[in-house]
């Protein structure tokens, strides 16, 4: 009988969870294994923002995706995922095409700019390898060029990051450590550094426990960062931003650096592929696979699963990407071996840890609050535990963090 073929797009946490899942439950002659990716490493997302502010290198961030898998047990190819086309069962990639039995979408989620004028211009997102060390560059460059310039523009030190979600805060967080190296390294007076956090909704991290919101928005405005909230960008320009807290009032400000760290959405193949979505997420069946579409898995960032407790979805992280990955991995081995009782994947929230630094963090774990630095601890832990999941002891080794002090 021919050999079914499993083809995994992306080596991010979802798509490397399947496939070392899989690697060690099925035997080589069970199925064929492949994965795609665009790069020859994985990137560990969650640690980017720290490759943006230089608090970490970018080397740090990634490995091979090989030094992982099993290659008697999975090809991976090196390439970039353009289109899927479920009829055809083909995925068409930029140096040819790739025909599946059964696919699994893990190929993250894109920046979401709601339309915004100048944002795809003017603005950085923390998005990838290439995308933080631009940030870093670009904003060491601001530093570097200050002090050359017979006329000083000021704002050239201003930073500005919009959005004070996770994301925007774990950035601030860096950035809180990262600036007085920058002064110190470009002779640069630090009463001359701006860094203003725009927030549209009326609180930062909304929705999070208040208590732990203000311990981070204290700590950070210790740092320097000066917080807009219940104000939105409206655009973005060659020379900053313009913010409103209304339909009329508008204002501007001049800002070096822009970082649009306001949302994410599903990756773009999906709506190109012609999937029904919701902000490029493919509502998921309760086993993980695409309505209408057997034999098509989307998980991480390009699906959306719903949080029946309070009916809206889940947020997209890596921590029910990963989970979504083991779970995805069981129903491939059931299907592969033509059983029919597929599971349903249910989302354990372990809780969120929001790092504020390299020593400070917020967070909620195992229904506890924590701050400070038994939260920072436990904010590696968590970095070194998806390494351990994904890579075994060795990887943790080789790329954990154990600067706890
Ligand atoms: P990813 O891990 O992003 O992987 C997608 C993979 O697909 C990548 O390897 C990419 O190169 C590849 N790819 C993309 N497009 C193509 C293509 N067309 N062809 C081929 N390959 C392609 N979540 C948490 O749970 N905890 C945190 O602490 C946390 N911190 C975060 C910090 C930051 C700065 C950011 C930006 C996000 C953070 N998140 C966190 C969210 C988390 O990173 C994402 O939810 C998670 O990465 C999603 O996993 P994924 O497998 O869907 O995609
Ligand atoms: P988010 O959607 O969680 O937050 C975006 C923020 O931008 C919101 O507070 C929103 O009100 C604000 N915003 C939207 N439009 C705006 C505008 N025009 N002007 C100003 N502000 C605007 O996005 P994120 O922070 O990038 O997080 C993405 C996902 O990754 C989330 O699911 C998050 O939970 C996850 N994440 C988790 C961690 C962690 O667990 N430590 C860290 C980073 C990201």
């Amino acid at each position: 009988m021919r050999k079914q073929k499993i083809v995994i797009l992306g080596a991010g946490y979802g798509g490397l969870m399947t496939a070392t899942r899989l690697q060690k439950a099925i035997g080589a002659n069970e199925a064929d294994i492949v994965l795609v990716n665009k790069n020859d490493y994985h990137y560990e997302t969650t640690w980017l923002h720290e490759a943006s502010a230089g608090t970490l290198h970018h080397d740090r961030v990634r490995y091979d995706v090989k030094s992982v898998i099993d290659q008697n047990k999975i090809d991976f190819i090196k390439d970039t995922a353009l289109e899927v086309k479920a009829e055809e069962k083909k995925v068409i990639l930029s140096n040819g095409e790739i025909d599946y039995d059964y696919l699994v979408i893990a190929l993250g989620g894109e920046s979401e700019t709601f339309g915004i004028k100048g944002l795809k211009e003017y603005a950085f997102a923390i998005a990838n390898v290439n995308s933080a060390r631009q940030i870093r560059d670009h904003i060491e460059y601001q530093f570097a060029t200050y002090n050359t310039e017979a006329e000083k523009k000021d704002e050239r030190l201003t930073i500005v990051v919009g959005g004070a979600g996770f994301t925007g805060i774990e950035f601030l967080g860096e950035l809180g450590n990262r600036i007085p190296e920058l002064c110190h390294e470009y002779d640069v007076d630090f009463k001359k550094v701006k860094v203003i956090c725009v927030e549209a909704a009326p609180m930062v991290l909304p929705g999070f426990d208040p208590e732990l919101v203000e311990y981070a928005v204290a700590h950070l405005e210790k740092k320097g960062v000066e917080f807009r909230i219940g104000t939105a960008i409206k655009e973005c320009t060659p020379d900053g931003i313009l913010v409103g807290k209304g339909d009329d009032e508008v204002e501007e400000i001049k800002a070096g650096t822009v970082i649009w760290a306001a949302g994410v959405r599903g990756n773009s193949i999906i709506e190109k592929s012609g999937f029904e979505a919701m902000r490029g997420r493919v509502k998921v069946q309760p086993d993980l696979r695409a309505p209408g579409h057997d034999n098509i898995f989307v998980i991480g960032d390009s699906s959306l699963v719903i949080n029946e407790e309070i009916n809206r979805p889940y947020p997209p992280t890596a921590q029910i990407a990963m989970q979504q990955g083991e779970a995805c991995a069981r129903n491939l081995v059931k299907l592969i071996r033509n059983k029919t009782d597929l599971e349903s994947f249910n989302f354990d929230n372990k809780g969120t840890v929001c790092s504020l630094g390299e020593h400070d963090a917020i967070g909620v774990a195992f229904g506890k609050k924590i701050v400070g630095s038994k939260a920072s601890f436990m904010k590696k832990v968590i970095d070194n535990r998806s390494l351990f999941l994904i890579g075994g002891p060795s990887l943790v080794m080789k790329k954990g963090k154990f600067n706890f002090l």
